[in-house]
This record gives C-alpha cells, sequence and structure tokens, in this order.
C-alpha cells in the first residue's frame, strides 16, 4: 500500500483531536473530487513498518491526546489497500484499544466484499459512498455530498458521535 499524507495532529478529519492517513488508490474517479492526486495506487510513498509503528506511538502520547485513527484517501478499502489496513486497524485496537477508528470510503457500505467486511469489525465510524457533486453541500459534517451515510458502526460511535 502507498500513502499520500500523514497527519500526527488532524482536527479535521472526524471528531476530536486525530491522526490521520491518506492513502493512495481509488477507482472511483468522482467527478469533482477533493484528492484527485491521490487516485493512483503507485502515487505517493510505501507504506512502511516504521510509519505504523510512528501511528502506534502518536496514539500512544499523553502530551497531545488524540482521540484515535482517521484513514481517508484515496480510498482504504480499495481491494489492493485492504490487507495493509486490516493489519493496521487491527494493531490500533490492540495497542490502543481506546482510540477510535474512522474510514472514509467510496464504497458504500452494502457493496463491501468479504475481504472488506472483514474491517469492520474495528471500525468505529465508516463515511461511505462516492463523491456527487450534485449533491454537495459544504454545511455537512464530515461529508461533502448528501448521498454519503455517516455509519456509526460501534456502540462507542453510537454513544458519542451524533447522528449527522
Ligand atoms: S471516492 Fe473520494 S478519493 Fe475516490 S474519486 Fe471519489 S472523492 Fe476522489
Amino acid at each position: 500500500m502507498n500513502y499520500h499524507k500523514y497527519y500526527p495532529v488532524d482536527v479535521v478529519n472526524g471528531l476530536g483531536t486525530r491522526c490521520t492517513l491518506f492513502v493512495s488508490g481509488c477507482v472511483h474517479q468522482c467527478k469533482g473530487c477533493y484528492n484527485q492526486s491521490t487516485q493512483r495506487l503507485d502515487s505517493g510513498h510505501p507504506f512502511t513498518d516504521e510509519l505504523a509503528d510512528r501511528i502506534i506511538q502518536d496514539l500512544s502520547d499523553t502530551r497531545i491526546k488524540r482521540r484515535g485513527l482517521s484513514l481517508s484517501g484515496g480510498d482504504p478499502l480499495h481491494p489492493a489497500n485492504v490487507g495493509a489496513i486490516l493489519a493496521l486497524v487491527k494493531r490500533v485496537k490492540q495497542s490502543c484499544p481506546d482510540k477510535d477508528i474512522w474510514c472514509w470510503s467510496g464504497y458504500r457500505l452494502e457493496e463491501l466484499d468479504e475481504a472488506q467486511q472483514a474491517l469492520l469489525p474495528y471500525l468505529d465510524v465508516l463515511i461511505d459512498g462516492r463523491f456527487e457533486q450534485a449533491l454537495a453541500d459544504p454545511s455537512l459534517l464530515w461529508r461533502g455530498s448528501s448521498n454519503q451515510v455517516v455509519h456509526r458502526l460501534s456502540q462507542r460511535a453510537r454513544d458519542t458521535v451524533s447522528a449527522p
């Protein structure tokens, strides 16, 4: 898997202060894509064990407390990314069980294949669906267009993230 950007401190992508990883690779080709440079799978830089270590360290940092990890892109659920993302979310939930994980994907929840569904038990929030320019609305929280859905997958998310 390749990634484009890693922000160790981010207050924009999800609730609270977070670590955010933008991965490479997306098949959806949405018109008006906010992040076109991430669409090619081979763009960006290789995601390494060192970066995974860094994410765990940042999530464990007690000086700047992070609420969790956000995964965006590109598409973290691109079939070529699923294996590396699954390994990462398993590690985060094992090493930092009090942190939540949010994921943005162009796939809709109901169209995920078996490999993509294997990630769901580790995600607290999934924001799904392609960006539809005709339905774009800058006032929406966490999503760009009104067709996209904020799924609160975990009990923690249902308890703490208000339904948009
Ligand atoms: S799903 Fe996201 S990254 Fe992929 S083309 Fe659509 S807007 Fe761009």
